[in-house]
This record gives structure tokens, sequence and C-alpha cells, in this order.
């Protein structure tokens, strides 16, 4: 399984490493558990990758 972090407060996907970081500034952090199969078989889960993917390239 997958596990994907969001923050609401920021509006968009993070690093399960930024996790602690966004708490720590009081941020609303999520997490959605996509099971692998789903990753694989469900067309609307390959959109929402290529849109999460799209705000998580590499700024640093
Ligand atoms: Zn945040």
């Amino acid at each position: 399984m997958t596990v994907r972090w969001m923050c609401l407060t920021c509006g968009e996907g993070i690093e399960e490493s930024a996790v602690d970081e966004h708490e720590a500034a009081d941020h609303d952090v999520k997490a959605h558990v996509v099971p692998d199969r789903l990753l694989s078989n469900d067309p609307w889960q390959l959109g929402a990758e290529s849109l999460t993917d799209s705000k998580t390239t590499e700024d640093s």
C-alpha cells in the first residue's frame, strides 16, 4: 500500500518526511492510503497521480 500525504493548509501533496514540519506549523495534514491494486487498475487514480506529480516536482 502507498500512503500519500496532503497538507490541507498548503493545499498540496507533501513528502512523508515533511509531515512533521507542517504539523509543527499547525497545518492540517491528511494521509491517504492507496491500495496498490487500485494504482494499477483505476484510471481515476492515474489522473490523480499525474495531478499530484505536477505539484511535487523538484523545487529545492
Ligand atoms: Zn502545510
